[in-house]
């Protein structure tokens, strides 16, 4: 989609910390992290958000790429969050479907 920043980073057009990819969805640091560790998992495709018609294969990679970044980051040791902040309501600003996965440190009451 066409000024989509997410979409964008998915491709390759503007640069991102990638720190997991496959066919379906790719992982990379937040810009502004809320934690020690705060990853942002997405679909390569556009969709405006978790539940916007992803389709089931698609939110199976998501998840897998969810654990297969708390196992890289070590996360999964000591536990994380995954947070999809779905609209405005929950304050969501980038209208692409992602997951946040947040850890390394006590996360207390923290919203990413
Ligand atoms: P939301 O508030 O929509 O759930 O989360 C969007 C997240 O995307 C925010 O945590 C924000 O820091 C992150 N973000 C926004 N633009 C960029 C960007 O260009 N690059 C990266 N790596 N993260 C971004
Ligand atoms: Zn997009």
């Amino acid at each position: 989609m066409e000024d989509c920043v997410f979409c964008k980073i998915a491709a390759g057009e503007i640069p991102a910390e990638k720190v997991y990819e496959d066919d379906l969805v790719c992982a990379f640091k937040d810009l502004s992290p809320q934690a020690p560790v705060h990853v942002l998992v997405i679909p390569k495709a556009h969709y405006g958000s978790v539940t916007d018609g992803v389709p089931a294969e698609t939110l199976k990679a998501m998840f897998d790429a969810v654990a297969e970044v708390a196992r890289t980051t070590g996360v999964d040791a000591t536990g994380f969050r995954c947070i999809a902040n779905t609209g405005a309501d929950a304050g969501q600003t980038v209208p692409h479907a992602h997951i946040h996965v947040l850890g390394g440190a006590p996360l207390g009451e923290s919203l990413a």
